[in-house]
């Protein structure tokens, strides 16, 4: 199926000049989203203890993966919203930092994770994931994303882990 067809794309959104890929499209097509997240999961088979989606496309995506998978999500969410313990990793934006949050407990040394999202761009969110998941001892098998905007280079910031993505954009 031709999954990039049912992207849709919104010239100058959020501002002048950026290019923003609207999954809402392919999402409300059963047969795409079905497609979809056997696409993302394809590669990833072998024993994963656990899928960490990123606040908020990426628990759309991720808590399918992991329903597929049989195993566990974990989310990671933007600041304030998690209400026990939690660990956070900054990452740079184009002008300032943000941060995202996972709780302390969400995952044991020596789990198996799988991080999902649904869009790698900069790969600035991507890494600071990865980094919180390795913060409590988790073993990353990969990184799996429906969209990846291959201009931005993301997967330069991901170098050693196996990335894989669907759906690529320039
Ligand atoms: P990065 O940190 O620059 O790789 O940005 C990736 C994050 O931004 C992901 O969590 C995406 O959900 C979000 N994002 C960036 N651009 C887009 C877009 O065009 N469509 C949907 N989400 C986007």
């Amino acid at each position: 199926m031709d999954l990039a067809s049912k992207i849709r794309s919104i010239y100058d959104y959020p501002i002048d000049g950026i290019i923003f890929r609207d999954i809402t499209t392919l999402l409300k097509d059963g047969d795409a989203f079905k497609a979809s997240i056997d696409a993302v999961t394809e590669s990833f088979k072998e024993d994963i203890d656990l899928v960490v989606g990123i606040e908020a496309r990426g628990f759309i995506i991720g808590a399918a993966v992991a329903y597929s998978l049989g195993c566990g999500f974990v989310p990671i969410r933007k600041p304030g919203k998690l209400p026990a313990k939690k660990i956070s990793s900054e990452y740079e934006l184009e002008y300032g930092t943000d941060s995202i949050e996972m709780h302390s407990d969400a995952i044991k040394k020596g789990q198996k994770v799988l991080i999902v999202d649904d869009l790698l761009a900069t790969g600035g969110t991507a890494e600071a994931s990865v980094n919180l998941v390795e913060e409590l001892g988790g073993e990353i098998v990969g990184l799996s994303f429906l969209i990846e905007l291959v201009d931005l280079k993301g997967r330069e910031k991901l170098k050693g882990y196996r990335v894989k993505s669907v759906v690529e954009f320039n």
